[in-house]
């Protein structure tokens, strides 16, 4: 779940919660001090902790080599101060193609950060009704029929919209059989 934590956080914990199902958030600085306990109570909770950066200006993210891994650091620090955890996990704002450099890539790396990117995109923030349920199964079904190998990383944001059908979707994955997992620091990521 990108770009939160939101006030609706908590009934998208809530959904989660229910069906015991872990997620990775990343998130963005300025929101998680407006939603402090939001992120307390996910990261204690389970879910995985991840910083989306400041300012999620494709401008002004992507604006120089260093501008990544400060709006990165930025966010670290803040979410530290909330939870006393430094999460390496990145993802960059609208993913890292086109506009992650080679040289933001290096400083990246350079300063421990992982970013990850995703293999399946809802398309919730173009549908901002229920349409991404279907959207999600529909490219579920192309996946494993075309590359059944690959990891199934699905985007999707910390909005009303995504919440309002969170339940619907995990109880259509679980009746196929899908189970849940959070990413970690050890595992390759999913780099486009
Ligand atoms: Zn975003």
């Amino acid at each position: 779940f990108d770009d939160g934590p939101s006030a609706t956080s908590n009934q998208l914990l809530n959904v989660l919660k229910a069906h015991q199902v872990k997620a990775t958030f990343f998130m963005l600085g300025p929101q998680i001090q407006a939603h402090q306990a939001a992120v307390k109570r996910l990261y204690q909770e389970g879910h995985q902790l991840g910083l989306h950066g400041m300012t999620h200006d494709i401008n002004r993210f992507y604006q120089n080599s260093e501008s990544p891994v400060n709006e990165m650091r930025e966010a670290q620090l803040i979410l530290a101060s909330v939870t006393g955890v430094y999460t390496r996990l990145v993802r960059t704002p609208y993913g890292s193609v086109p506009n992650l450099t080679y040289d933001q890539k290096v400083r990246l790396n350079q300063n421990g950060f992982i970013y990850w990117d995703w293999t399946i995109d809802s398309l919730d923030w173009r549908y901002k009704n229920s349409q991404y349920v279907q959207e999600v199964l529909n490219q579920l079904q192309m996946f494993e029929k075309n590359k059944p190998w690959e990891p199934k990383v699905i985007l999707m944001h910390d909005q009303p919209s995504t919440t309002n059908y969170l339940d619907s979707l995990i109880t259509q994955l679980k009746a196929r059989g899908y189970t849940f997992a959070v990413i970690n620091e050890t595992m390759p990521p999913v780099q486009h």
